[in-house]
Parts: structure tokens; sequence; C-alpha cells
């Protein structure tokens, strides 16, 4: 069986991410001020426009109430929204890094096939297996 090919759908604006640019994987900052995202996937339109733009500081310097620390910046020197995207790269190693996200956000057929190709490394194949596992279950509970 070929590779399944997949688009991403932006959590933010939910359009499909441009096959020719990066996806951008956001925080849980980033889920706490939009709980409405739909994974944590984003096209780099949405995570440079200004109506998605955010600073983690009030004007007197603290961090907004409930800020959660950012995984790239863990000692607090974080700003701002952009300080906040976990990693940028190509659909498919966002996918694989994110794969909740993956199969939220429509790769899921690729992820199926992917956890099933001989050769993947056992190691990620276990974990891409466990998370496949996770989503059925939850699915079943619908
Ligand atoms: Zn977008
Ligand atoms: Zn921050």
């Amino acid at each position: 069986m070929r590779r399944p090919n997949f688009r991403i759908a932006c959590c933010l604006c939910g359009k499909p991410v441009p096959l020719s640019s990066d996806a951008y994987l956001l925080d849980e900052e980033w889920q706490r001020r939009y709980p409405r995202m739909v994974g944590t996937l984003a096209c780099g339109h949405c995570t440079v426009s200004d109506d998605y733009y955010w600073t983690c500081r009030t004007s007197g310097d603290a961090f907004v109430d409930g800020h959660r620390p950012s995984v790239r910046h863990p000692a607090g020197n974080c700003h701002d929204s952009w300080n906040h995207i976990q990693a940028h790269g190509t659909h498919v190693a966002m996918v694989m890094s994110s794969p909740w996200s993956g199969l939220l956000q429509g790769a899921e057929e690729y992820l199926r096939h992917t956890s099933r190709r001989p050769g993947l490394n056992r190691d990620v194949a276990r974990d891409l297996r466990a998370v496949i596992e996770r989503w059925d279950a939850q699915q079943a509970n619908h």
C-alpha cells in the first residue's frame, strides 16, 4: 500500500496548512488561550497573524493569570506567542511528534499506515500504536 497523503487542518483557522510550508506545533499556553483549538498544529499564517498575537505579561511585567510556562523557555523568559511555538517542520515530522494532534487534524490514515510500516523504529512504532489505541478507545465511547 502506498503512503496515504494527508492535509493538516490548521488548529486555529481550520484551513489546510499549505503543503509548501511548515506546520507549527503550539504549546499548552496556546491551548489555554484558545480552548476551541482542534489539535495543536497551526499554519504559518496564523502564527504570525496579529489576530493571534499575544504577550505573556501584563503591563506590570507579571505573567498573566494561568500562564503556562513555555517548553522552549522554561526559565520563564518567554515574552509572547512566538516563544510558545514548540517546534516547526515538515507536516510528517509534526504529526509524528504530536500524533494526537495528527489524528485530530487529518492525518489519521497516514498515522495508521505508518504505525504498521515495516522497518519503523520499534520505540516509535510502540508509542504511535499506543496513541492510536487511545484514540480508538475514545472514538468507541462516543
Ligand atoms: Zn491557520
Ligand atoms: Zn509565556
